[in-house]
């Protein structure tokens, strides 16, 4: 039997992993998760090593999706064959029990291309053999829309809307979104903020006709699809360090908890994880949840590693799911309690069982410019701010086990506080160096959801 799929609030129907890829959210507004999680026995886990990435992917994911091997096989080569270095996720060691594992070097320089390229193609292939179209709507303060553009642009059968905030995001980020010249990728710069962008497409979302007539689609981080295609990078950095025979720490520059949760998936697989650390900037809501046993939403404040400005981290969701032992009621009444009140507390059960596999750090503004400088300084590694999060937490942490911190995104990607910690501007990799001279296209429209909807209605007729 094909792998079934359950709703972390327990009331909507299970589905399998198309299904689940398709839906998103679910429609009692949970988020799904495997019915159960496939493990892999060590001698599995140590063939893996020295192998391709692209084998430890089909090995890794196979048994969550259903789909055969050699229909995955070949999604998998599509998705990474654009990447700018063979090894995929390389590791490099940045002190003697510490290492990086670098997961930028994607077409958009940041960890979400691992997801999003295989999304790309997973989507494109079911929609082929159903013979039916769909349009991708999503809102970006950068990353996240950049990412999805790179994946769909000159897929068939998917139309592709990013709407992001006029003149709020970086250089490179808005070049990143308007330079793909594929007609069915659109880059949208709204006259408003975030907000505004996601309040649209959350509109939209809720306006069934529209919903129904075009076939609306989002591929935001509570998508399954994408938390799976992040379980790869644990195993095969985890067999390069010496697993199943050795057991390994992860620190994760978390915001939305996505990929975090994904180290939690390797780990229940039988990875042999020791330490899973979330690593927070000044937003650190889930700092304070394992300081505290209370979960309380607080303003967002900007920060110098804005892909992890976030004021509640959704994935979490999942998390409390697994903690609560799947028990959906009552996960149904802490998210009630969370939109009512601003918060909630977790049970001492569930917060023992939390600590049991995660711990969590912080870093101050002040603290990741003086990381970002000191590992240039100390081993010639240029590292984004929110690689640096990650390893001023992680350089708290004393242990036995070889520990890795997850460096997020490319330096480049985030110029600025680089250059302000290191006196030095990181440069483009040379597979990017024209991005600046490249012409872009984009379309202003006014933050007015009658227009936005007219847009892409006349642009999928
Ligand atoms: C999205 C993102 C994060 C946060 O990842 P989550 O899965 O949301 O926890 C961290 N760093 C960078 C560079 C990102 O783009």
């Amino acid at each position: 039997m094909t792998m079934q799929y359950h709703s972390t609030r327990g009331t909507a129907p299970a589905l399998d992993f198309e299904g689940a890829m398709l839906a998103g959210l679910a429609r009692d507004g949970g988020l799904y998760v495997p019915a159960e999680i496939p493990v892999m026995p060590p001698a599995d886990i140590a063939a893996l090593a020295g192998r391709p990435y692209e084998e430890v992917a089909l090995r890794v994911m196979q048994p969550f999706t259903g789909l055969s091997e050699a229909r995955l096989g070949d999604l998998i080569g599509r998705a990474y064959a654009g990447f700018g270095h063979d090894v995929r996720a390389p590791l490099v060691q940045i002190a003697p029990s510490h290492f990086l594992l670098e997961l930028f070097h994607g077409p958009t320089l940041a960890f979400k291309d691992f997801a999003m390229q295989l999304i790309g193609q997973l989507f494109q292939d079911v929609m082929r053999r159903r013979g039916e179209r769909i349009t991708i709507v999503g809102a970006t303060s950068g990353d996240t829309g950049s990412a999805a553009i790179e994946a769909f642009r000159g897929l068939d059968n998917v139309e592709c809307f990013i709407l992001f905030p006029q003149g709020r995001v970086s250089e490179v980020q808005r070049r990143q979104m308007t330079t793909p010249v594929e007609p069915n990728v659109h880059a949208l710069a709204v006259e408003g903020d975030f907000d505004d962008c996601q309040a649209a497409v959350k509109a939209m979302f809720n306006d069934h006709a529209f919903r129904d007539r075009v076939g609306l689609t989002a591929v935001n981080s509570i998508n399954w699809a994408r938390v799976l295609a992040q379980v790869v990078y644990y195993f095969s950095a985890a067999v390069a360090l010496g697993a199943p025979g050795r057991s390994v720490g992860f620190t994760v520059p978390t915001g939305n908890f996505g990929d975090i949760f994904a180290g939690y998936v390797a780990r229940s697989m039988g990875l042999p994880i020791d330490r899973l650390v979330i690593a927070t900037n000044r937003n650190d809501i889930l700092h304070r949840t394992f300081q505290t046993g209370t979960h309380r939403k607080e303003g967002v404040q900007p920060t110098i590693s804005p892909s992890m400005d976030i004021q509640v981290s959704s994935n979490f969701e999942r998390a409390l799911y697994m903690a609560y032992d799947r028990d959906g009621r009552a996960v149904a009444q802490l998210m009630e309690e969370l939109r009512a009140e601003g918060g909630f507390a977790i049970s001492q059960g569930a917060m023992e069982a939390l600590r049991d596999i995660y711990t969590s750090g912080r870093a101050s503004e002040e603290e990741t410019g003086a990381t970002i400088r000191d590992t240039y300084a100390r081993t010639g590694q240029t590292i984004c701010p929110h690689t640096a999060v990650g390893v001023k937490v992680a350089s708290e942490i004393t242990a036995d086990s070889p520990m890795v911190t997850l460096a997020t995104a490319h330096p480049a990607k985030f110029p600025d506080a680089v250059e302000a910690a290191t006196g030095h501007r990181p440069a483009l990799p040379p597979r990017m160096a024209d991005l600046f001279e490249r012409p872009e296209r984009l379309t202003d429209v006014p933050n007015d959801l009658g227009r936005l909807k007219s847009l892409i209605d006349e642009r999928i007729a």
